[in-house]
């Protein structure tokens, strides 16, 4: 059965600055993204050993919190090279400029949508832009924690950290301006290439 492993990140620490700061980036990549990969691993073991054993007891609980790490590991996966360094963060390519036309009337309505949506989630939770391929569109959906409140069956191309351990070293309470500076560093290079891989 596979485990999971925290990616490195595709930047230095202080790249994001003054954006996002180096101290929140260290402990936000190096502990608590590895406390979802070590949860996640931790639940895939207990679920072995309840198979080996037949004793699913606490099958419930480890049901949760493998959905909850799992998905906080995958989010963050996502949410890394989402971002870039101010210098290299590149524009919407063309397919992803036309899809964010169609489904939400451009960049600019696309951006306040998903603004609102992410600084919307009640308690710790994430804005998620996705791609749906049944309707074959794009969602802006907000998650509550990590797994809380999602469309299944989508793919995140863009998504956003909104947990307090995400700004609060370097915003304190202000939800609202991490999110508004948030795009300064969003890198449209793997978005555009995320959506070009998710609709195959
Ligand atoms: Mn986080």
């Amino acid at each position: 059965m596979a485990r999971y492993s925290l990616p490195d990140l595709p930047y230095d620490y202080d790249a994001l600055e003054p954006h996002i700061d180096e101290q929140t980036m260290r402990l936000h990549h190096d502990k608590h993204h590895q406390g979802y990969v070590d949860g996640a691993n931790a639940a895939l073991d207990a679920l072995e050993s309840a198979r080996d054993s037949g004793d699913y007891g606490t099958v419930k609980k480890l049901s949760r919190d493998l959905a909850f790490n799992a998905s906080g590991h995958l989010l963050h996966s996502v949410f890394w090279p989402n971002m870039a360094p101010e210098s290299e963060t590149g524009e919407p390519g063309r397919r992803l400029a036309s899809q964010l036309e169609d489904d939400f009337g451009g960049v600019e309505k696309f951006k306040d949508h998903f603004s609102a949506a992410a600084k919307g989630v009640e308690g710790s939770g994430w804005g998620i832009l996705a791609w749906e391929p049944e309707g074959e569109q794009l969602l802006v959906l907000q998650a509550e924690k990590h797994q809380n409140l999602t469309a299944q069956g989508v793919t995140p191309i863009l998504v956003l950290d909104v947990w307090e351990h995400a700004y609060y070293l370097n915003y304190q309470n202000n939800r609202g301006q991490y999110v508004d500076n948030w795009w300064n560093v969003v890198n449209w290079n793997d978005v555009s290439e995320r959506l070009r891989k998710a609709r195959g």
